[in-house]
């Protein structure tokens, strides 16, 4: 059987030309990147190749980044790591109700260590007040923490007037970016933004390796102890393969940006127009517009999301109801529920994310079986 795949917002493939730059990584040029002989720094030099490529595709400087694990990493050594260094200053960090588990979950650690945190709500599409964010904002705030783009209905949040607000008020700004980074324009000196979160396996690229950046002149404690790689602040021997694989992807993806973005949308609009025309009683979650390229979640009235995906996969199709790291649990979507949407109909959201491989083709045939499958599971 086909397979069809409409989940890259919870993980990518890995892109030939990118496993084709690891693969001497992992055998012929196995070297520890700390040791002193050629074989070492053929893996340092790979590394600083990385960096700069990460750096040119954000407009930061290549000593702006930070290689970690993985983007939850990158989202704990953020707000963890300023937390820690900027407390005299300040205990109080404004973020979202809407934020991945690895921003709310990291906030709520802090707060166990006697940070306060102001949590924005959002509107009905997904977006935080920029008034309620200035109003929020006190002597003692040190950081501002909003996603770049929502991870399960899309919404991109305007970065740019987060980043001169936070500027204006001399607090610092963070934006978890996995799901922005490959899929629209990032400038962090444009943006004002002073750290940023990335993931490889979002854009193409390995899982296990993600990376932090954080504007010059900006400090942070490590979290991890032990050796004093990445400029001291991360700990472990480097992912050689992974970050050249992780250099390599976000190279390709912002040299393809636009085109990327054209395909995806277009898509995008294709599946929700079918929908619309095809399927009464459904609902888009998130803007229509500020939205990542390749994100459509809606929802079907009266049905169960679980029991929908159960039978998109009996046909191939993989899709996902909110995101794939809540899945496992059975409350509702924070994400859904906190732009008002009723228990009932945050259980009904499918959430179809489009990438790469997908073709026009693909999405008739994912309509096709949601016009067949969702009334009977009405019924
Ligand atoms: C996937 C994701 C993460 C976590 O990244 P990992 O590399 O899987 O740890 C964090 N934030 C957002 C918005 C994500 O989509």
């Amino acid at each position: 059987m086909k397979i069809r795949y409409f989940d890259h917002a919870a993980t990518t493939m890995v892109k030939e030309e990118v496993l084709k730059e690891m693969l001497p990584y992992f055998s012929l040029e196995y070297g520890n990147a700390s040791s002193l002989y050629t074989l070492g720094r053929n893996a340092k030099k790979a590394i600083e190749e990385a960096r700069k490529r990460v750096a040119k595709a954000i407009h930061a400087k290549p000593k702006e980044i930070y290689f970690t694990s993985c983007g939850s990493e990158a989202d704990n050594l953020a707000l963890k790591g300023i937390a820690s260094h900027y407390q005299k200053k300040g205990k109080h960090i404004i973020t979202s109700k809407i934020e991945h588990p690895a921003i709310l979950e990291t906030c709520k650690a802090l707060e166990q260590q006697g940070f306060e945190i102001t949590y924005l709500k959002v509107d009905e599409n997904g977006f935080i007040s920029l008034q309620e964010l200035e109003a929020s904002i006190r002597k003692d705030t040190i950081l501002i923490s909003i996603m770049f783009a929502n991870n399960e209905i899309g919404t991109i949040q305007p970065i740019y007037e987060i980043g001169q607000i936070a500027r204006n008020h001399h607090v610092l700004f963070h934006t978890d970016s996995v799901q922005a980074v490959g899929n629209v324009e990032i400038d962090v000196e444009k943006m004002q933004i002073d750290a940023l979160s990335m993931s490889a396996h979002k854009f193409y690229g390995p899982k296990g390796v993600g990376a932090l950046y954080v504007r010059e002149g900006v400090e942070f404690d490590r979290i991890q102890d032990g050796g004093h790689q990445e400029k001291n602040k991360r700990a472990g021997t480097e992912n050689v393969a992974g970050i050249v694989g992780l250099g390599k992807a976000i190279e390709l993806a912002h040299n393809n940006l636009q085109q990327y973005q054209e395909k995806l949308i277009s898509l995008r609009e294709e599946y929700i127009k079918q929908v619309e025309e095809k399927i009464p009683n459904c609902k888009v979650n998130g803007d229509r517009i500020k939205r990542l390229p390749g994100n459509a979640n809606l929802s079907f009235e009266g049905i169960q999301a679980e029991e929908l995906l159960l039978k998109l996969d009996e046909k191939g199709i993989c899709a996902s109801a909110g995101s794939a790291c809540s899945s496992a649990s059975p409350s509702p979507s924070h994400v859904l529920l906190a732009i008002g949407l009723k228990p009932e109909l945050a259980y009904s959201s499918l959430r179809v994310t489009l990438g790469e491989e997908n073709s026009k083709e693909d999405v008739h045939f994912l309509v096709e079986q949601l016009v067949e499958i969702i009334p009977k599971l009405r019924k």
